[in-house]
């Protein structure tokens, strides 16, 4: 959605504000596609400052469907961003200033969200959602995992395999071991 922000540079300290809905179900990056669970209307506050700068004030409040890193069950993960930019549309390459910088190799580039006076605001939340993902989810502190041998969630009961880790040295004598046993 994009929001033409020419208007606001008529005159310094005019401010605009903007309550939209986040146009997206899921959430696609390289670490995954996450569903949205629950989203709430963004708020945006944009306030001319002067010399074409744009303080952008956003508000954005989702909720994301995470596997968990041990046992991939869905874990509804609540982002709750509130963050406060300022870009310049009288030169556009070089839009967001402090937080971003150019190690990110993100999917988007995230700096691509302003584009001549107009404000890309489901860019600019894709770039803000994915800055606050979290690295890791766990559904719960002391999540038991998934079985390595058979799948089982381990939260859910023991499967009853052997999963006793052997010295690698030990695994191999245990192989041999096994080899002839079958002779
Ligand atoms: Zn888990
Ligand atoms: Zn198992």
């Amino acid at each position: 959605m994009l929001i033409d922000l020419h208007p606001l540079l008529s005159q310094k300290g005019k401010v605009k504000q903007l309550e939209t809905e986040l146009e997206m179900d899921s959430f696609s990056s390289k670490m995954g596609t996450y569903q949205i669970i629950d989203k709430k209307p963004m708020n945006f506050v944009f306030t001319n400052l002067g010399d074409g700068n744009i303080l952008v004030d956003a508000d954005i409040d989702i909720a994301l469907g995470i596997p968990c890193d041990r046992c991939l069950e869905v874990v509804r993960t609540q982002l709750k961003i509130q963050t406060s930019i300022e870009v310049n549309l009288s030169d556009t390459d070089e839009v967001a200033l402090g937080k971003y910088d150019s190690e990110d190799d993100e999917i988007l580039d995230e700096n691509d969200f302003v584009n001549g006076t107009e404000f890309d605001v489901t860019k600019f939340a894709y770039g803000e959602i994915l800055v606050n993902l979290p690295m890791k989810v766990l559904c719960k502190e002391n999540c038991k995992g998934i079985c390595n041998r058979c799948g089982t969630n381990l939260n859910h009961g023991s499967c009853g395999c052997d999963t006793t880790e052997l010295d690698p040295r030990m695994a191999k004598a245990l192989e041999v071991f096994n080899s002839f046993k079958e002779v």
